[in-house]
């Protein structure tokens, strides 16, 4: 009857006005991180970026790099939970005529997303030519090895505990979890309870512009990493602008939520910024008054990807961001955010 389906409505509208009243205060208790806060990783990590900068000019001036940046999600109030961490690009610079960019997928692993690195013109120009050649392996340049160059400068020469002290600060550089493909990153203790890491990002611009990041294949080390986080973050900045959305607030809570919960971790802040764009495409409303369907919404098309396998970047489609996780973790991904369908708010009760 009519009057038991407005009596399911109303009810359903408490649902939502309660689950809309959590995720804001979720949001405010737990996601979100003081401008302070992020002020004080932004000022620790400024210092070591100059300080790693002075030593590479110094030391190693024949280094072809652009200068290094910092970058990421502390510098778009995109961080969640704590200011924990930044990375410091590091652009190399690679001479035209050495190098040629093969995408993933005309090579034989047929991967698009991933690149190799091809050292050209051998004959005419030796190896030693350039100084990246140091880090080529089968004739094609290894993100890995190039982290290998950084950590053996990082870690080997650079004196850390003296620099630290006369910045105020504890640095050590951070091993990496045996889970983790090769990273190096710095570990700077900047107040008693505070620590940020900084991670090295080495960063390759392609002839066509396409931006390339260091940070490997996590079974094929050869490969670089296509990046479309500038183009990912500008947009969603954007969309959120225009309409004064709450896309970013969204994405922010879900982030919170794969950070806290130890079977989401797989889940990165691309795989959600990228369900975030694709669901922008066909949601319009993105009011603050949306929030709570949005988020309803994006947990339900993130079952879908995973079902499905596949997660296309909003950004070059052909591009797969699961293609690196294993069946068995998409399942349990799957199967967990599929269980808090029926009570989203689970979610946030970490
Ligand atoms: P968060 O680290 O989860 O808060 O999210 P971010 O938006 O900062 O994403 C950082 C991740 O994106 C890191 O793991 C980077 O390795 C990766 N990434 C890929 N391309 C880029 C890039 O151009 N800049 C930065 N800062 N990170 C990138």
């Amino acid at each position: 009857s009519s009057r038991s389906c407005s009596k399911a409505a109303l009810q359903r509208g408490r649902m939502r006005l309660s689950l809309q009243e959590h995720l804001w205060a979720f949001y405010h208790e737990r996601v979100n991180i003081s401008p302070e806060e992020q002020q004080a990783a932004r000022h620790a990590a400024l210092d070591i970026c100059a300080e790693l900068r002075a030593f590479i000019h110094t030391k190693v001036p024949d280094m072809q790099l652009r200068d290094m940046y910092l970058s990421g999600s502390l510098y778009h109030d995109l961080q969640v939970v704590s200011a924990d961490h930044a990375q410091l690009m590091v652009p190399l610079i690679l001479e035209k005529t050495l190098w040629s960019f093969i995408p993933g997928e005309e090579t034989i692993m047929n991967l698009p997303g991933f690149w190799l690195v091809r050292r050209e013109n051998l004959e005419y120009f030796p190896r030693g030519c350039s100084f990246w050649d140091r880090c080529l392996i089968g004739g094609y340049l290894s993100p890995k090895s190039v982290l290998e160059v950084f950590e053996k400068l990082v870690t080997g020469s650079m004196n850390w505990p003296a620099i630290g002290s006369v910045l105020g600060y504890v640095v050590r550089p951070a091993v990496p979890s045996h889970t983790e493909a090769l990273t190096l990153s710095l570990e700077v203790q900047y107040d008693p309870e505070r620590r940020l890491h900084v991670d090295f990002l080495p960063l390759l611009v392609s002839e066509d512009g396409a931006s390339l990041i260091g940070k490997p294949h996590r079974e094929r080390e050869n490969l670089w990493r296509q990046s479309f986080w500038s183009a990912e973050t500008t947009k969603l900045l954007t969309l959120d602008r225009d309409d004064n959305g709450c896309r970013c607030v969204c994405l922010k809570i879900a982030k919170a939520v794969c950070k806290l919960n130890p079977a989401l971790t797989p889940l990165n802040a691309s795989h959600l910024a990228n369900a975030v764009l694709l669901l922008s495409e066909s949601e319009r409303d993105w009011s603050r008054e949306a929030l709570a369907e949005r988020f309803t919404q994006l947990i339900r098309a993130l079952v879908g990807h995973l079902e499905a396998g596949r997660l296309p970047c909003a950004l070059d489609p052909k591009v797969n961001l699961l293609c690196e996780l294993t069946p068995r973790e998409v399942d349990e991904l799957g199967y967990t955010l599929y269980c808090s369908l029926s009570d989203p708010e689970s979610l946030l009760r970490t």
